[in-house]
């Protein structure tokens, strides 16, 4: 008897798996159409300098808004582009479309704005990946010094070598490159020196827990003066309050970035300048 109903339970888990990965499945071949039916658009959310609160760069998001499912998180959907080979053609697209509000956006500011995307690891390894990039700086004929990548740690370091070669050719090109999430992965301080990027994004956890949790306190200003001691700028992400916002300050935190500047914004918005820090 207790075989039987272990069977039942084996047969019942499998169909779970075969509905998931159907449903899988289906969620792949929507977002397939999902560029050619305007159904993705990228929102921006600013990073501030904090010697003299002016906005410097601006962060794409991805966003889906899809018939089916409606609001999409890219923390959803972006692994299954990653699983089905379709993260370059979208990347890509993201890239494009932030060096075309690069363009756009620098016409109208006194200061220079960088404009960044975030970049899967899957698609930053294709070996396409540069080619793809130069072409389509050329095609919009954006400055590269206007333009950034954010790529997560943890991405970064399950295959280091490979990435740091990518990496330094972005930097070559004028990319300014950013290191995501930083303090979640596992580099040690020794690879730090070896990384080819310019910025760390301190990752939000740690924002967070500025006010209780002491030992957070004294992880971000030792991130931070490390940071500075290999000529590397740091910018906090996450941040929500007046408090942590002073916090950073004090420790010397070049940059901000959060809801208590501003959420990520449709460009209409930007553009016409309807919001204020
Ligand atoms: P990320 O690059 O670390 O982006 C930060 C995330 O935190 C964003 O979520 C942003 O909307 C959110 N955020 C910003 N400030 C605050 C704040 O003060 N409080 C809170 N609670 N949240 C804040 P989002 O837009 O859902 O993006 C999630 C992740 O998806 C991103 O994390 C990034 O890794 C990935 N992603 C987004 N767009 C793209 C893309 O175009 N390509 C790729 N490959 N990945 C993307
Ligand atoms: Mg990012
Ligand atoms: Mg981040
Ligand atoms: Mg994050």
């Amino acid at each position: 008897k207790a075989k039987d109903s272990g069977r039942a339970r084996y047969v019942y888990f499998e169909k779970n798996m075969n509905e998931k990965s159907f449903e899988k499945m289906q969620m792949q071949n929507k977002l397939r159409n999902a560029i050619e039916k305007d159904e993705l658009v990228l929102y921006y959310q600013p990073k501030v300098d904090l010697k003299n609160n002016k906005i410097i760069e601006y962060e794409a998001l991805i966003r889906w808004v899809s018939p089916d499912y409606g609001f999409v998180s890219p923390d959803r959907f972006i692994g299954i582009a990653e699983e089905s080979g379709l993260i370059s053609k979208l990347g890509a697209w993201v890239f494009e479309k932030a060096c075309e509000f690069s363009k756009k956006i620098n016409k109208n500011s006194e200061n220079d704005i960088i404009v960044s995307v975030n970049v899967s690891v899957v698609e930053l390894m294709n070996v396409n990946y540069i080619s793809a990039i130069k072409k389509i700086l050329e095609k919009i004929e954006v400055n590269p010094n206007l333009i950034g990548i954010e790529i997560t740690e943890t991405a970064l370091m399950e295959s280091f070598e490979t990435n740091e070669a990518i990496l330094n050719e972005l930097i070559e090109l004028g990319i300014q490159v950013s290191l995501d999430d930083f303090g979640t992965g596992y580099s040690s301080l020794n690879y730090l020196k070896k990384i080819p990027t310019n910025i760390l994004k301190i990752d939000k956890s740690f924002v967070d827990d500025i006010k209780n949790d002491e030992i957070d306190e004294t992880i971000i200003k030792a991130i931070i003066e490390i940071a500075h001691k290999l000529n590397l700028e740091v910018v906090a992400e996450g941040v929500e309050t007046e408090e942590q916002k002073n916090k950073l300050k004090e420790y010397k935190c070049d940059q901000i970035q959060g809801y208590l500047v501003s959420k990520p914004l449709p460009e209409e918005d930007i553009i016409k300048g309807d919001f204020s820090i």
